[in-house]
């Protein structure tokens, strides 16, 4: 598979921010690119900003993003030549790669065997294993019948009941004790079967509050593979990461060339092309294990682009249009550390929020990031994910970075969706955060510093909003149980 394809015309299967970020990303490239949406999607920002839009279907993400055969309809109605699936959605769906590649047309990502072999968790791990990468200690259940849980008990308590094709930290229970592991597994199961339609799990030995550090790799065609630098994404609310950060304060040059090296013989023992993520859990003794691979794009790329000066997406659409990868940097020039801002009511249990975002205002300056897929005036719909924008800060060194992230949390307005912003803040500014001495379980723990006086400028914007027509035609805020959403939409799996 080494022939090149001059590519033309890209869909972007997929919405918000990542769609905006991959279309950008194909203007840039002199590609040009087809939007879809959904009926709540009319009027978004990626539907707007692509040449061409096709709408899918109506707004649950099952009669849309979710529909193979609607999106390769769109794909080949408007004559495009490749498929890019974003993250989330099918991005790690083997069957909509064959599907694109099927009808004719390139699939920018990773090859369907290679998605296979990393999306299940049981299959990955032993995978890694024969190749000699450190894979997290865990066992397979035993059939009801054997009533014996010796080899789980032998790794020692706590562990944790996985789903094997489980994602975005759904379908994972702690257990204490022997105790609790029988009742603790059909629960897995159940939600796992729901989540995902797959009800097979397994068990892990669960690591005490180890540092989630992720390798990011890149492959191409002609069989080279390589690693660029880590991300930290320790800092995670229910097992999602919030805050990511490139390079890691924890990992020093050597540990950095360790890391790499396992990451690329896991890509290599795939056959791996494209852009891709491999996950370990590191310990304070510096041992690291294999957790899983992401097959895509991850939600936290910018902060590997704006350290290592480079534009991953752009990569995969030179690797799918069969180009060799390029030189690229040895190691990072910069910190980014990003945070994800959420439409979600941080003293309300995080419960996610559903209204019409009357104002929006991004930061700007030198060394800030906005990745966003909304604009004001937008309806925040409940079908999808709550992630409103991704914003990062950059500097010469990780202090500039988190006090230049800090600043334009502060300087964003959001009004009429309550929002994480200053929670976000507040995390930044925390001790440990700004020591960089974090782990994932440091959320559970962590009590926040006070909250800071929204500036001026917020008041004057809300009282200038509020006093309009606008205000009365939304309603105002509404808030939403966090319900099924209706698609096994995976960010950041860590996505
Ligand atoms: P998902 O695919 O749902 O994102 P992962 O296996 O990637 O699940 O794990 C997500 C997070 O859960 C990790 O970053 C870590 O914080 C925690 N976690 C997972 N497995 C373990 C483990 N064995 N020990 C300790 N923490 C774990």
């Amino acid at each position: 598979m080494t022939s090149a394809r001059r590519l033309s015309r890209v869909l972007v299967a997929n919405r918000g921010e990542i769609a905006v970020r991959v279309i950008r990303a194909c203007r840039t490239a002199g590609l040009e690119c087809v939007a879809v949406y959904s009926d709540a999607d009319r009027e978004a920002r990626h539907v707007a900003l692509a040449d061409a839009a096709v709408r899918l279907g109506p707004a649950p993400a099952k009669e849309s993003y979710l529909s193979i055969p609607l999106l390769i309809s769109a794909a080949q109605k408007t004559r495009c030549d490749a498929v890019h699936p974003g993250y989330g959605f099918l991005s790690e769906n083997a069957d909509f790669a064959r599907a694109v590649v099927g009808a004719g047309l390139v699939w920018i990502g990773p090859p369907a065997e290679a998605m296979e072999a990393m999306g299940s968790k049981i299959s990955a791990r032993e995978r890694m294993r024969a190749t000699g990468v450190p894979v997290v200690p865990g066992a397979l259940i035993p059939p009801e019948t054997s009533g014996s849980f010796k080899e789980i008990s032998s790794l020692g308590f706590p562990v944790v009941v996985k789903a094997s094709a489980g994602g975005g930290g759904k379908g994972m229970r702690v257990v204490g004790s022997e105790a609790e592991l029988s009742s603790a597994i059909s629960s897995c199961r159940r939600e796992a079967l729901s989540a995902f339609g797959d009800s097979t799990v397994y068990v892990e030995k669960y690591l005490d509050s180890p540092r989630h550090i992720e390798v990011q790799v890149l492959g191409d065609m002609h069989g080279n593979v390589v690693a660029l630098g880590e991300r930290e994404c320790s800092l995670q609310r229910r097992h999602q990461k919030v805050v990511e950060e490139c390079p890691s304060p924890a990992v020093t040059p050597e540990l950095r060339s360790r890391l790499c090296q396992a990451a690329v013989e896991a890509a290599r023992a795939v056959g791996y092309v494209s852009a891709g993520t491999v996950e370990f859990l590191l310990e304070p003794s510096g041992a690291f294990w294999f957790l899983e691979m992401n097959t895509r794009l991850q939600v936290e790329h910018p902060v590997t682009e704006e350290a290592f000066s480079v534009d991953l997406v752009a990569l995969q659409l030179s690797i799918a249009a069969g180009e060799r990868l390029p030189e690229l940097p040895a190691a990072p020039s910069f910190h980014a550390i990003e945070a994800r801002v959420y439409a979600e009511d941080p003293d309300a249990g995080f419960l996610p929020q559903a209204g019409r975002l009357l104002l929006w205002v991004e930061p700007s300056g030198p060394g800030v990031r906005v990745d966003s897929g909304v604009t004001a005036g937008q309806a925040v719909d409940v079908h999808y994910d709550p992630m409103l924008a991704k914003i990062v800060g950059v500097g010469r060194t990780r202090e500039e970075a988190r006090r230049r992230l800090v600043a334009a949390l502060r300087e964003t307005v959001a009004l009429g969706v309550t929002t994480n912003l200053s929670w976000l803040g507040r995390l930044l500014e925390s001790d440990p955060v700004v020591r960089g001495e974090t782990n994932t379980g440091l959320l559970e723990t962590l009590v926040l510093p006070a909250l800071l006086a929204p500036p001026d400028e917020v008041f004057a914007a809300a009282a200038a909003v509020l006093s309009g027509p606008a205000a009365a035609a939304s309603g105002g805020t509404k808030s939403f149980r966090p319900g099924p959403f209706d698609a096994p939409f995976r960010i950041g799996s860590g996505a």
